[in-house]
């Protein structure tokens, strides 16, 4: 079963929207599992503090090596990655949320401030993660980022609800327009095709749009499209062959 572990300074945000809709259910039903780490129960002094100001000088504080050493093994690791959120880090992508989603879960190491020592990357086998080229005040909405990403491809906790095979990057492309009812909106259609039921027309339109948008949008996903074809995640692969 797919479990997450969150380091972090704020606990109390947690599950926060995590708790909700189809995931919220899943993790009432136990089909995956939360919890949390207080990063401050292991401070070594009365005023429970876990950083301190940077060597070398300059702005912030800095979160200790030895403080956090100690919350990561506080928690039995089982297989699973310490991945510490990072405007650093290796960009996010789907395909990490697929593998992630496949694998035992993730251990979420949240920073505040200026961040964290160095020295806990390779003292402790911690990966820097970012999701997004920006700078968020703390890793807390990082982490709920990622382990929403992971946990909405769990079999059991998705049930039927939604089918995932066309989504935006399955597949190396974004999402084809979507459209319902009512069939005229401020005067605008939907497209005439989507209501043709032809479903091979309807499939090449589709594929016509998504290479579109993703061309327009994101010249870096096109690039890879077109180098390596369609990449398919491990999961849609079993469910075709
Ligand atoms: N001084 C750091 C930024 C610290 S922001 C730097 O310049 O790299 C404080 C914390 O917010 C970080 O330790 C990290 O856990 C989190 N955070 C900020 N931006 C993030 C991002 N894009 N992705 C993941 N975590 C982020």
């Amino acid at each position: 079963m797919f479990s997450a572990t969150v380091l972090t300074l704020f606990p109390e945000l947690f599950p926060g929207p995590l708790g909700a809709s189809i995931l919220g259910r899943g993790l009432a039903e136990g089909r995956w599992t939360l919890d949390t780490v207080n990063i401050r129960d292991f401070s070594d002094n009365k005023y429970g503090s876990v950083d301190d100001t940077p060597a070398g000088g300059g702005p912030g504080l800095v979160m200790r090596a030895d403080i956090l050493a100690a919350a990561i093994d506080s928690v039995s690791r089982n297989d699973r990655p310490v991945l510490c959120l990072s405007p650093r880090g290796t960009p996010f992508t789907q395909a990490r949320a697929q593998a992630l989603a496949d694998g035992p879960g993730v251990i979420a190491l949240c920073g505040r401030f200026e961040g964290v020592d160095e020295r806990i990357f390779a003292a402790r086998q911690v990966e820097e993660v970012s999701i997004g080229d920006f700078v968020l005040a703390g890793g807390e909405i990082g982490a709920m980022a990622l382990i929403e990403a992971c946990v909405r491809l769990i079999p059991a906790v998705l049930g039927s609800a939604s089918s995932l095979g066309e989504e935006s990057f399955e597949g190396g492309l974004l999402e084809y327009p979507q459209y319902t009812r009512p069939r005229e909106f401020d005067g605008r259609a939907i497209p005439e095709v989507l209501l043709s039921g032809d479903h091979q027309k309807i499939a090449q339109w589709r594929r016509k749009k998504a290479e579109d948008i993703t061309r327009a949008r994101r010249p870096d996903l096109w690039d890879a499209y077109q180098k390596s074809g369609p990449i398919r995640s491990d999961k849609n692969k079993d469910e075709t062959s």
